[in-house]
């Protein structure tokens, strides 16, 4: 009997939902924004809601109430630490923007760290000037990385005279000079940040952001050259934040260790030449476990958050008590783990295929050898024999195909040699599960005969590092998990692109090629892919023109009911039409005059005209996605 505890460990859900998803008896998904059973989301009546609504799929899901959590987690694991090990100075963070620009988002996350002196890192001109509309509170620090050009600079330098703590990391050697310089001429003197370079690397996919070729910060050389002419320009007391970044998602900790005890060694150096350093910036890395493995694996991390800030405050300070220098602030720019939670994709499911076919094959007597071979193949399989005969059946189909390519068999023949291959797959699959036959044969036939289930989404827009460097997302059916899921599958999406397709998907000992699905019915089928609030909105790029989907943002109150905090509509053509320099009202024009020339060539009626006029522009105004 399948159990719902059985679906939780296959989808491996309690593993890698940090404590946020899970399913329920009714075997649906449900989200606990805040961690606490009184206040639990069941998202499929939210769907079912948004269904009355015609709010079309694929639908972003986002839980605000998850960012505030992660916050306070990651705040409440550096006070865990800095009590325990007696440190003597505090931590803050500052959200670095590239990881999740859109307003809403850093709304929440501004307000939610308001009390925690949460402070925001940009990297881009646009990003600053997105931040600067923020309040952040007096201890809060706004933090400017990034490659710099004069305009860059001059907007960082006018905003120190507007906000508290803004400081201008100087990430690269030629910024020092243009930064003096533009700061005497305007009459500022900002904070300054060193970035410095480390020849400790992090692990994972973004190793080679740290190490001694990475992009940004400074070489020793350098640094101390820096240091010295900013002590010419006699600002020295300005440089106030030593600042590191080893790569994102780091998946080792003794990697974090490493880095943060070479740093700290830094800071101590400097600190004896008497700069007052008051802020120790670790940068990002701060790891997700997107599989629930809890490995150094590239969608794991081998730690928790708790672990995370004990060792990062740990070793610095084991560096600075034994150098002798007093404790800094802690800070760190946690990009993916404050966010990564917030998100989910919902998609429906168009319908789904594979080479089977279940038509039965009556043979007349006359066809090839080879398809008696097939026949026969299938008749006798049984338990005692099932390897043996597939082993046979594969031998058979790769002789079928020679022989076709011969010219000696005719498409009839071929169509019955392929069906009945399928079928006798399926049999030999069937016995394999009864003998729990987990041998590599069997799983590659599990993905031979996985079906292709086809996702109304696309995997460019909303899940673009899937496709880009294979980064892995959890997926679970929205419902039905009380079921038992009968099919193997792969998810394909709409884009006419033969890279939009997952096939590679989060396990806990292992990455698996192909998913546990169930069996289409008459009703829809909703899978969610979550994780996705880190990098994903606004890396997802415009492939076949579909557009950034619908959102719903979801808040559940302390009764324990939701409720829709607003809806965001996503893309119609006409706005993606936009963004490749298509004006739809022009569009529109041409179209306009093309149906009147065809009515004065006589090739079209004015009622004709009429019907083909309203459906364009109908589509124009249309979501991009299927409307299923
Ligand atoms: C990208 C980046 C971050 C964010 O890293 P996460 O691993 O997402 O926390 C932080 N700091 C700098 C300088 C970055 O470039």
């Amino acid at each position: 009997m399948w159990k719902i505890e059985d679906a939780i460990d296959l989808y491996g859900i309690e593993r890698w939902g940090n404590g946020y998803f899970s399913f329920n008896k009714n075997g649906n998904l449900i989200i606990k924004p805040t961690k606490k059973d009184a206040q639990i989301i069941d998202l499929k009546n939210v769907i079912e809601h948004l269904t009355t609504k015609k709010i079309k799929f694929p639908i972003l899901f986002r839980f605000p109430q998850i960012l505030e959590a992660q916050i306070k987690e990651l705040n409440g694991a550096f006070a865990n630490s800095i009590s325990e090990f007696k440190y003597n100075s505090t931590y803050q963070s500052a959200f670095p923007m590239k990881v999740n620009q859109r307003r809403e988002v850093i709304e929440e996350i501004v307000k939610s760290g308001k009390k925690f002196n949460l402070g925001l890192e940009v990297g881009t001109k646009a990003e600053l000037l997105a931040a600067l509309s923020f309040e952040l509170s007096p201890e809060a620090a706004l933090i400017c990385n990034g490659f710099k050009d004069d305009e860059y600079l001059k907007l960082a330098l006018n905003s120190v005279k507007l906000k508290n703590k803004v400081i201008i990391v100087i990430d690269e050697y030629s910024e020092t000079k243009r930064l003096l310089e533009l700061s005497k001429s305007l009459g500022v003197k900002p904070l300054i940040g060193i970035r410095v370079k480390l020849y400790s690397k992090g692990s994972g996919k973004w190793a080679e952001s740290g190490g001694e070729s990475s992009k940004f910060g400074l070489t020793t050389a350098e640094m101390l050259d820096c240091i010295k002419t900013i002590t010419d320009y006699d600002m020295i007391e300005q440089v106030q934040m030593l600042h590191f970044h080893i790569g994102s998602q780091i998946t080792e900790i003794r990697r974090i260790q490493k880095a943060v005890k070479e740093a700290a060694r830094v800071y101590a150096k400097i600190r004896n030449m008497h700069i007052n350093i008051k802020y120790f910036n670790i940068g990002g890395g701060l790891g997700i476990d997107y599989d629930g493995s809890k490995t150094s694996s590239d969608a794991s991390a081998n730690y928790t958050i708790q672990e995370y800030a004990n060792n990062v405050v740990y070793s610095l300070k084991d560096v600075c008590d034994e150098e002798g220098v007093p404790h800094p602030v802690i800070l760190s720019e946690s990009g993916r783990a404050l966010s990564a939670y917030h998100s989910l994709l919902v998609i429906n499911i168009k319908g789904n295929k594979n080479g089977n076919n279940k038509k039965q094959i009556e043979l007349k007597g006359n066809e090839p050898h080879i398809i008696k071979e097939f026949y026969d193949g299938l008749k006798e399989i049984s338990i005692k024999n099932y390897v043996e005969y597939y082993h046979d059946a594969i031998q058979h189909r790769e002789e079928l195909l020679s022989l076709f390519n011969l010219g000696e068999i005719e498409l009839e023949d071929k169509s019955k040699g392929e069906i009945l291959f399928y079928q006798i797959c399926e049999k030999a699959a069937s016995f394999a599960r009864e003998n729990v036959n987990k041998s590599d044969d069997f799983e590659d036939l599990n993905k031979l005969l996985s079906k292709k289930y086809i996702g109304n989404f696309s995997i460019f827009q909303s899940i673009p590092d899937f496709w880009a460097i294979k980064q892995l997302f959890p997926i679970v059916p929205v419902s039905r998990a009380n079921e038992k899921p009968a099919e193997y599958g792969t998810i394909v999406d709409i884009t006419c692109d033969s890279d939009g397709e997952i096939d590679k998907f989060v396990d806990l000992k292992d990455v698996k090629e192909i998913l546990e699905l169930h069996e289409l019915n008459n009703g829809s089928y909703y899978l969610a892919i979550l994780m996705l609030g880190a990098y994903q909105d606004t890396i997802g790029d415009y492939h076949n023109l579909f557009g950034a989907a619908n959102e719903a943002h979801i808040i559940v109150d302390d009764r324990g009911e939701w409720h829709i905090k607003q809806i965001v509509n996503g893309d119609r053509n006409c706005d993606v039409l936009g963004y490749v320099k298509y004006n739809s009202n022009s569009l529109l024009t041409t179209f306009e005059s093309e149906l009147v020339q065809a009515q004065r060539d006589n090739r079209l009626s004015k009622t004709d005209a009429e019907g083909i006029l309203n459906t364009y522009k109908d589509a124009m105004n249309q979501y991009t996605y299927m409307d299923l």
